[in-house]
């Protein structure tokens, strides 16, 4: 679905005033692309939780200084639970993203792939082009394609294989393409081989990780009930208490793993925020900038991420 009006049909001459367009206006110009001076960024995760557990914190803040932020899911999640499948999970899993957006104040998409079925298609990576060509993306964030699932993998090459061709003016011609290249990031993991993730980027959450386990606590069929795999032993409680003692394991364990990246990154978050300061961060959420794709000055990371103190 193409969700910003800005995008359209665009004809043969349109193409051709798009590529001088291109050409004229490839450099760098400021910090955020449209007109109102509001950054846009689109989020891309495998599944219906995916993105919102990764971005969360950035987004809230982003969203709270008035800028756009889109998350996509390019799988409906639909085989995620170890008893519902199918039509009713992914109908869940696209209203519990739905609650995630609004707490957070962004937008969420939810492409009808199957979960688990993902493949790296020209038919898919169009449709990722388009995407990030309809947000009129300035920074675009998704999986590294080393992830331990096909499907966050694939994300991660759909999303690598769009971040030149958004500039192509005759690849999918029928969304304008972009006149400057986004930056491209990837989202925090644990997978060494063949290279470990790098915090090239690392910002301090602690205002908003209410919020972030907020979104935690509204994706209840993953992360309450364990989504396929991680179902609690002995089953779901049924009772009050115990159901208020699972809502504090989820709670405690998200809260945990949400402050392990602040301590993997305490080096580069003192880069960012001077050592004091960043002794005191308890939260964060970190991001690799990709190879692909513009590759910004640390003044320019500050101007996309404008939540980081100025030094
Ligand atoms: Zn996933």
């Amino acid at each position: 679905m193409i969700s910003d009006p800005r995008a359209g049909k665009m004809c043969l001459g349109l193409a051709l005033a798009a590529l001088a367009a291109f050409v004229a206006t490839a450099a760098w110009v400021g910090p955020a692309a449209a007109a109102d001076g509001k950054l846009r960024i689109i989020t891309f995760g495998a599944h219906p939780d995916d993105c919102e557990l990764d971005t969360a914190g950035v987004a809230a803040k982003w969203a709270a200084l008035g800028h756009k932020v889109k998350c996509v899911s390019v799988t409906n999640g639909d085989i995620g639970h170890s008893v519902i499948a199918g039509g009713p999970l992914a109908l869940r899993r696209r209203a519990e993203s739905q609650h995630a957006a609004r707490i957070l104040g962004i937008e969420t998409e939810v492409l009808d792939n199957h979960d688990g079925e993902l493949m790296v298609t020209l038919e898919n990576r169009r449709r990722i082009a388009r995407l990030i060509r309809d947000w009129q993306a300035d920074v675009v964030i998704s999986h590294r394609p080393n992830d331990y699932h096909p499907d966050h993998r694939y994300t991660g090459v759909l999303v690598m294989d769009a971040a030149y061709m958004v500039q192509v003016p005759f690849f999918t011609p029928e969304v304008p393409p972009l006149t400057r290249n986004p930056v491209f990031l990837f989202s925090e993991d644990q997978f060494q081989k063949p290279n470990p993730f790098s915090g090239d980027i690392v910002v301090g959450i602690d205002d908003v990780v209410d919020k972030k386990l907020a979104v935690v606590e509204a994706m209840e069929s993953q992360f309450y009930e364990g989504g396929c795999c991680d179902v609690p032993a002995g089953g779901m409680p049924q009772d009050a208490a115990g159901k208020e003692a699972r809502r504090k394991q989820v709670h405690d364990f998200f809260a945990s793993r949400f402050a392990a990246t602040a301590d993997r990154f305490r080096s580069r978050l003192a880069e960012y925020y001077g050592a004091d300061r960043a002794a005191g961060i308890k939260y964060a959420e970190a991001f690799e900038i990709c190879e692909y794709g513009r590759q910004p000055t640390k003044e320019e990371v500050r101007q996309l991420f404008p939540f980081l103190p100025s030094r």
